[in-house]
């Protein structure tokens, strides 16, 4: 089936950022076959089916490159006992006992929520990190199934730590990396790795080695907050990114999250392995943890994405909270109107590539068709020259109408066409109070 996708603002993006007014992005199956004028297009191909994007900006989909769908159900949620005064508090009493009391339709649940918020908010690639001790086997299934259902495309693992028993999911991370392999494109695989403070060698070892043997990365949380620098220093007489390079979990193919309180020596580390980091500001604000050396990584050309650290799935507003954070931790308006948006758009494709073998993120013939198309009449001319412009202060704040996928379009007009967005938030409520009760006896 070839679709015209006619008369939008189409951004390219990509290194050849081209800004095409009356503009078409067509699709073939799941590729864009074509990216020019609206007119010239439909001389080309007078017999696709269209789409009318006119009023709206045409952009490649949005990339998470950190997300947990599991936490859905903890939205709303009173939690028992005193205010969390720490970051290991706020794991403690929250987020180590919301994945305790996950069941198996509460898993589905969790992961088809955020997964139309991903749609809503033109994200169409995600790569999640998964935990549900109450219930873990299988887990990745059937997240799986949702994002297969959902339309769009993601990278999925088992969060493995020793705070419940020795290596609990390093089987299920190796049951799910074997069957999914090198990927079909839409779902990939990774070893997952809570955090150098709740995994003992012995556990790091095996997981790096079942992930060396699979070719895969490992997707691991690094000194988010000074815990879990000060836990390294202390047991292992080394900070965090040392030892876990030791360990062999650093490398391209790896992400390493937050990277809060590393010093130079690590930074160097991280550039000399080639490892991905990524930076979620809004959840570093959130838990008060301190904010990433974003610059001083940038600067050693350290690959550095944006992710959401599962409290969000607007990557637009990630980028802009990201904007907002360095410029006011700097006191300095100069920085970071570059910095921030390279960060989505250019550094979460280049993530996703190494995850999925398929190059994102940009409009042009041959690449994939995933699609974000917004509500944006500009008020001003838009052009090459002043898209950042555009998409800081004001693309951030509009509407996606259409988001498409592979080729396949999952919400046209706002409405939501691969899911049953009514029926599944009603579940959801249906469900949570007894995933909450079941929360408080823990
Ligand atoms: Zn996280």
């Amino acid at each position: 089936m070839t679709t015209r996708f006619e008369n939008g603002i189409v951004v390219t993006l990509g290194p050849n950022n081209q800004v095409i007014w009356n503009g078409s992005v067509v699709a073939e199956g799941e590729n864009i076959i074509a990216v020019g004028s609206a007119s010239e297009l439909q001389k080309r191909f007078p017999d696709a089916e269209t789409l009318d994007c006119s009023g709206k900006v045409v952009l490649p989909g949005f990339i998470c490159t950190h997300h947990h769908f599991y936490s859905t159900m903890a939205r709303g949620m009173a939690i028992p006992g005193e205010p969390a005064s720490n970051f290991v508090e706020i794991l403690e009493r929250l987020w180590w006992k919301v994945d305790r009391a996950l069941d198996e339709e509460d898993i589905t649940l969790s992961a088809q929520i955020p997964l139309i918020e991903c749609i809503r908010n033109g994200t169409t690639t995600v790569i999640d990190h998964h935990a549900s001790p109450g219930m873990r086997d299988g887990s990745l299934d059937l997240i799986e199934n949702a994002v297969r259902q959902a339309g769009i495309r993601a990278s999925l693992c088992y969060e493995v730590s020793d705070r419940n028993i020795m290596g609990g999911g390093v089987e299920e991370n190796e049951r799910f990396i074997k069957k999914i392999g090198k990927g079909d494109g839409q779902i990939a695989a990774m070893m997952g790795l809570h955090a150098s403070f709740t995994l003992s060698d012995e556990t790091l070892e095996r997981c790096v080695g079942i992930a060396d043997d699979a070719g895969v990365g490992c997707h691991v949380h690094v000194a988010e907050d000074l815990a879990d620098r000060e836990d390294s220093l202390q047991k292992y007489g080394i900070p965090t990114v040392h030892r876990l390079e030791k360990m062999g979990a650093a490398g391209p193919k790896s992400l390493f999250i937050h990277c809060v309180h590393i010093d130079d020596s690590e930074m160097d580390l991280i550039a000399a392995t080639n490892t991905s980091v990524v930076h979620n500001p809004e959840s570093n604000m959130n838990n008060a943890v301190g904010v990433t050396p974003l610059f001083q990584l940038l600067k050693r050309n350290i690959l550095v994405g944006l992710g959401t650290d599962g409290m969000a799935s607007d990557m637009l507003a990630q980028m802009r909270c990201a904007y907002l954070l360095h410029r006011l931790a700097n006191r300095d308006p100069r920085v970071a109107f570059l910095e921030a948006p390279k960060l989505l758009l250019e550094n979460n494709p280049a993530i996703a590539e190494r995850q999925f073998g398929i190059r994102l993120g940009e409009l042009a013939e041959g690449r994939p068709a995933d699609l974000a198309i917004i509500d944006y009449q500009p008020p001003t001319l838009l052009s090459e020259a002043n898209f950042l412009g555009h998409l800081i202060f004001g693309l951030v704040d509009a509407t996606v109408d259409t988001t498409v996928c592979r080729g396949k379009v999952l919400m046209q007009g706002k409405k939501i066409v691969s899911m049953d967005e009514e029926r599944i938030a009603a579940r959801s409520r249906e469900l949570a109070p007894r995933m909450w009760q079941r929360l408080s006896a823990l």
